[in-house]
């Protein structure tokens, strides 16, 4: 397998990065010097954030172009400004490969990030759902033309809808309606948990719940859980309490374009919306993407200006690129990988004692539950960073260090996977892990809140992992033959 999906003319590319951090310096080195420092960190540790990957040449390059410079609000063929004829190009490639790629009937290139792509989707739920009947009642086109009474009772009607998401501490994520986010102070909301004898998603409580709490968005999706969802089920729990189903898929949107999760665990013919990251497991640039069945597409389109300013031309490009990529076999080889990978790291892991949460993985992420080596999910992160592991500490269900020291560590297969490590290699990822857990010790010296966050590691652990970890990096070179000299 080479390391990244798409070949790539090292020549080329090195000659190209040169020129530009040339340019670059002349204005400002420190920059320059940080995309330099960049490249160097991210070749030199052993990236395990399941939400991260390594963007290829072709993609990254797309970035750095005056599409940047043009504004484009509006949608294809509906601008308000002129001269948007090569941004519409590049908008129309790209949701031509996404609807190619995943299957949908539609797709909404424009959303900057992950957060903006849920944004859009509520609210295009909430045009659809709620205003679009209110406009008909009122015989009115466009909410600009109902009287002031019809409007204010619009406005409450539309902060008085519910949704129904996966709870924090079982890997759901804060824009699926928790308070510190703008969607928690949308929609009352309420969350549904895993079994807690399992981990599992337990179909049945989750459908007894949304019969109770009949929301008007259903929202599955997940930044750490380690399972597949049957989104079939999920369905027809929607259907069954007259709830729209929103899958966000922002995390393991690679393995669906690579048809790891087919059938009833691909979200795209079962969701009424799905949202994604384009920047994780599918491996473009960071940005956000919507998909949607038909009902949906005028009001996801409406994005901009509905919550979106100007579409980034340069990063819709670069969505266009990394998507043609995903649309090629090599992907699928890739996605195949990501997830066995996964699989070999959590037996490994498992294999040398550790506990994870659900007793393995089918995704392409794990959550190693570290209280059994006596640390917090702070120190253990902490310790790993030391000996070169870059991972990052997360909750796990009814976690009692809380969502700051936490009790786990997320670790994700994705980014290694791109650099072209395979099953050997992952096993060793989880014996170098488990070594320097068990070498790590909460320190003794410090008590109360401190304690959680405070480690000392065994002599000579991390020197050793670092080289442990050095010699797998130099065996699979990220972007090899690359050179900024
Ligand atoms: N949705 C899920 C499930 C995520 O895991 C994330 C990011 O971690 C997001 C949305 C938000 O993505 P972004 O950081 O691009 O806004």
């Amino acid at each position: 397998m080479t390391s990244l999906s798409e070949p790539f003319d090292a020549a080329a590319a090195s000659a190209a990065y040169r020129s530009a951090l040339d340019v670059i310096s002349a204005v400002e080195p420190g920059v320059a010097g940080a995309i330099r420092a960049e490249l160097a960190d991210q070749r030199g540790s052993l990236k395990l954030i399941a939400s991260e990957n390594y963007a290829s040449p072709a993609v990254l390059l797309t970035m750095g172009t005056w599409l940047s410079d043009k504004y484009a609000e509006g949608t294809i063929g509906h601008r308000f400004y002129a001269g948007c004829q090569n941004i519409d190009t590049v908008e129309r490639l790209a949701a031509e490969h996404a609807t190619a790629l995943f299957g949908a009937p539609h797709a909404y290139v424009q959303p900057h990030s992950g957060i903006d792509a849920n944004l859009v989707a509520f609210w295009a739920i909430l045009a659809s759902r709620i205003e679009a009947p209110a406009l008909e009642r009122a015989g009115a086109r466009h909410v600009n033309d109902l009287s002031e009474d019809d409007w204010q009772r619009l406005r409450r009607d539309l902060g008085d809808q519910r949704a129904l998401g996966m709870s924090l501490d079982a890997g759901g994520h804060l824009t699926h309606g928790f308070r510190p986010n703008i969607s928690g102070k949308m929609f009352h909301q309420a969350s549904y948990g895993t079994d807690p004898r399992t981990g599992l998603l337990d179909y049945d409580a989750l459908r007894a719940q949304a019969r109770e709490f009949s929301p008007l968005v259903l929202i599955a999706g997940y930044s750490a859980y380690p399972r597949k969802i049957n989104f079939a089920i999920m369905r027809e729990i929607a259907d069954e309490v007259g709830a729209v189903l929103l899958v966000d898929m922002a995390h393991f949107a690679g393995l669906v374009a690579g048809k790891v999760f087919t059938g009833d665990f691909d979200p795209v013919p079962h969701a009424h919306v799905v949202t994604t990251t384009t920047h994780k497991s599918l491996r473009g640039p960071r940005g956000g993407m919507v998909l949607c069945q038909p009902e949906f597409a005028d009001a996801v389109d409406r994005g901009c200006p509905m919550v979106l300013g100007g579409p980034l031309g340069h990063v819709m490009a670069a969505k266009a690129v990394a998507l043609a990529e995903a649309r090629q076999d090599s992907f699928r080889r890739y996605a195949r990988a990501v997830a066995d990978n996964a699989v070999v790291l959590a037996e490994g892991l498992m294999r040398r004692g550790a506990r994870l949460v659900t007793d393995g993985t089918d995704n392409h992420l794990v959550l190693l539950d570290v209280s059994g080596f006596g640390l917090t999910g702070r120190q253990a992160e902490s310790a790993l960073l030391d000996a070169g592991i870059v991972t990052n500490r997360n909750a796990i269900p009814q976690d009692p260090n809380g969502a700051w020291y936490t009790s786990g560590i997320r670790l994700g297969t994705p980014a290694l996977t791109s650099r072209g490590f395979g099953s050997d290699d992952f096993d060793r990822v989880a014996e170098l892990i488990v070594d320097v857990l068990s070498a790590t010790t909460p320190s003794a010296a410090s008590s109360g809140a401190a304690s959680k966050a405070k480690y000392a590691l065994a002599d000579g652990v991390c020197e050793k992992t670092r080289s442990a970890a050095a010699e797998l990096l130099d065996a699979h070179q990220l972007y090899p033959g690359l050179s900024l000299e």
